[in-house]
């Protein structure tokens, strides 16, 4: 159908209500329900009818240098017009100029739109030319019926984002209502925007939706035009606004402070068999000093695997014990939750501290008689059964949260609302890059523990293909005989655990078999809490040689006697996912290894993955590699799911602006709240309670 059909019988009757509603919902659909919305939703391109283009060079440059098809506008008077039944029925139309005459084809057509056509009329048309059935042709071109003098456009025609009912023209002219009113503020004065060269906002918007004649639409389309990064650059602003906003929001809240003076710690330090990493002592201190505030922390600890993260929790532990308060300590899975256990047992039992475990496979009497002591241990370890409503805290003052990325933003949530508001200490052992996590982790104080503890013999990596497992098995019979211990993690299979249980079951069958002189353990994720736990017991205690291993050993297991890991398929795991298992390794005397045994073929992916891995110890390194492969929208969504998705800036490209927003959202906010208010609620406006978690 036509533009200008469709047009027209828009800007016909009054719509009735019916009618309306029903595009009130496609408008939602699109996320356009204020009139900030609808001037937000810029172009994904353009085309350019302010020019027409003689029929007969028009049909000579129907392809561009990559020999694809490019879109023209050509003029003319219809010099025939009548419906066909060969091939099928069809509306027909010959249209020539002075240079050329061309064939219009409409297999689909309203009776109106064959009147527009009548002989004699002058149409321009907009489309790709090609040869058809009838020699040079446009299939259903947008149209529309001209005098001879009538003006051409002045601007480039936006294209819109739309969606299944909704015309470009019409979503067009709702848009073109709404630039009409009073335009938006401009809240970044006129120095900045002149030193940074950047336009005015409201201008910058206006150009954006009928860029002028002569515009260069390519450009346009790349984005990195000064009216695309102004308006990329208040996205910017706007989400670190709301960010920033909220991290300031939380020192309205009361915390207790924990302001003891810390002997309790100091007696743990002096019971430790080593010294504290001077990264370690200096995140203590930056915790120790949120401990002391009287508004609750909200700390991000990101650390490599084993550079000490939990050591430093038992000391903020310390801190609220000895204040009088209660920490909890929460672990993603029970395996690692009865590990803190166990080692937080053996640090801090000795001092006096009442620790209590909880996790969700208690049931009966041991629960309940669990439920009650948590109400008063100074310390209460677990998994996320710690955050349960049925558990009631007396005085709840600090909250760990271990491998934060495993927890999604509404357990987070859960875990605030306990107790008033209890500080919070969150970490991470896949760091988030520094780019990234100014915008994911803007609302959070960052601390970063960027020293392995001493004497940590690096971990070789071999890359084995598949059909050399004998060597592998020979290198395994060695290690164990000199006493060392090995993991064996079975294959990935993210589309059905019940696959993987299989896999995994027949992995130690088979390793079983190949190597009979050595005991060989089994674990995975259907295993009852208790059972996995005496496995685990009798791996660290060496009654294990040989552990043949689902994911679920993937984070935080420590037992440093093991050193060599074994990784079957390791072409189907994630990098960081590598990195984490890989880190279980190297944490004891031994020299340890990883070997990485992968099948041919490999995906262009998997082998740059490999290679990244094979190539960086580095966590931080690892993680800005995987940023690069996977772009920002994948690498955030597991870990930040609560995140507003940016819809223009690019945190590959737009860099730059990233920095600059969150310099000029601090000063903002600073000096004046209505202005910051102004850019936060243009893009923001309803849609930040997520943000606040
Ligand atoms: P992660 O940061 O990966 O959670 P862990 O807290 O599990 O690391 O620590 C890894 C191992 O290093 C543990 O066995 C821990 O006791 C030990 N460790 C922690 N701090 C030090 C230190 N300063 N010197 C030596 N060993 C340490
Ligand atoms: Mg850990």
């Amino acid at each position: 159908m036509s533009l200008h059909a469709r047009a027209s019988s828009l800007r016909g009757a009054k719509p009735s209500p019916k009618k309306s509603s029903a595009l009130q919902e496609k408008l939602k659909r699109l996320g356009l329900t204020r009139r900030e919305d609808l001037l937000l939703h810029l172009p994904l391109r353009y085309e350019d009818e302010t020019r027409v283009t003689p029929i007969a060079i028009a049909i000579q440059s129907a392809v561009d240098a990559e020999g694809d098809h490019v879109a023209v506008q050509v003029q003319g008077v219809v010099i025939d017009s009548q419906i066909q039944f060969r091939p099928r029925r069809q509306l027909v139309v010959r249209l020539a100029d002075a240079s050329a005459a061309l064939t219009l084809r409409f297999l689909n057509f309203y009776p109106n739109q064959q009147a527009a056509l009548a002989v004699g009329n002058q149409a321009r048309c907009v489309g790709e030319i090609r040869q058809g059935y009838f020699g040079a042709e446009m299939v259903h071109p947008r149209f529309r019926v001209v005098l001879p003098d009538t003006p051409l456009p002045e601007t480039l025609t936006p294209i819109y984002p739309s969606t299944a009912g909704l015309a470009q023209s019409a979503l067009a002219r709702l848009i073109d209502d709404a630039l009409i009113g009073d335009p938006l503020a401009e809240p970044l004065d006129a120095a900045f925007l002149g030193q940074a060269r950047l336009p005015v906002f409201w201008d910058a918007l206006k150009r954006l939706h009928h860029p002028p004649a002569g515009a260069d639409a390519r450009a346009l389309a790349e984005r990195q035009h000064p009216d695309w990064r102004r308006i990329k650059l208040d996205e910017l602003l706007a989400q670190q606004i709301s960010l920033r906003q909220a991290y300031r929001a939380r020192r309205e809240i009361g915390a207790p402070r924990l302001a003891a003076s810390g002997d309790l710690a100091a007696a743990l330090v002096r019971r430790l068999p080593f010294a504290l990493t001077a990264a370690q002592v200096r995140v203590d201190a930056e915790i120790r000093a949120d401990l002391n505030a009287p508004y609750p922390m909200q700390r991000l600890l990101q650390g490599d695997v084993g550079a000490g993260k939990t050591l430093v929790a038992a000391l903020a532990v310390c801190q609220a014990v000895e204040s009088g308060w209660q920490a909890a300590f929460m672990a993603p899975t029970e395996i690692l939750a009865e590990q803190h256990y166990l080692k937080l047992i053996d640090w801090l039992k000795p001092l006096g501290v009442e620790i209590a475990w909880l996790t969700g496979s208690l049931a009966g009497r041991t629960r309940k008689r669990q439920l009650a002591a948590a109400r008063t241990a100074g310390l209460v370890v677990g998994t996320h059964a710690l955050i349960q409503e049925s558990v009631d805290y007396e005085r709840l003052g600090l909250v760990v949260i271990d491998e934060q990325h495993r927890f999604g933003v509404q357990q987070r949530l859960a875990l605030r609302q306990k107790g008033q508001a209890p500080h919070q200490l969150m970490m991470s052992a896949t760091p988030i890059p520094r780019t990234l996590a100014m915008i994911c982790c803007a609302d959070l104080d960052v601390s970063v523990l960027d020293e392995l503890p001493p004497g940590r013999a690096p971990i070789r990596t071999r890359l084995v293909r598949d059909g050399r497992r004998e060597e592998v098995m020979a290198y395994v019979r060695g290690k164990v005989r000199t006493g060392q211990q090995v993991y064996w993690v079975c294959p990935l299979i993210e589309e059905s655990e019940s696959l993987q249980l299989k896999t995994a079951l027949e992995t130690h069958a088979w390793l079983a078999d190949a190597l009979p002189e050595l005991n060989i353990g089994l674990v995975h994720g259907r295993l009852k809490g208790a059972e996995k736990q005496a496995v685990m017991a009798a791996f660290v205690a060496g009654e294990i040689d040989l552990l043949v291993a689902t994911t679920v050993i993937e984070v935080g297991v420590d037992v440093p006697n093991a050193s060599l890991m074994v990784i079957e398929h390791a072409e189907r795991f994630g990098l960081s996912q590598l990195h984490q298992l890989r880190g279980r390794v190297g944490r004891g005397a031994w020299e340890s290894s990883c070997v990485l045994l992968y099948a041919e073929p490999l995906s262009p992916a998997a082998r740059a993955r490999l290679k990244i891995i094979f190539e960086h110890a580095d966590g931080f390194e690892i993680a800005r590699q995987d940023l690069r492969l996977r772009g920002p929208g994948e690498f955030i969504g597991s870990r930040q799911s609560g995140l507003p998705l940016l819809k223009y800036a690019d945190l590959e490209t737009d860099l730059d602006l990233v920095e600059t927003a969150r310099v000029l959202a601090e000063t903002l906010i600073d000096q004046s709240a209505e202005k910051a208010a102004q850019i936060r609620d243009r893009w923001l406006g309803g849609k930040e309670a997520l943000l606040k978690t």
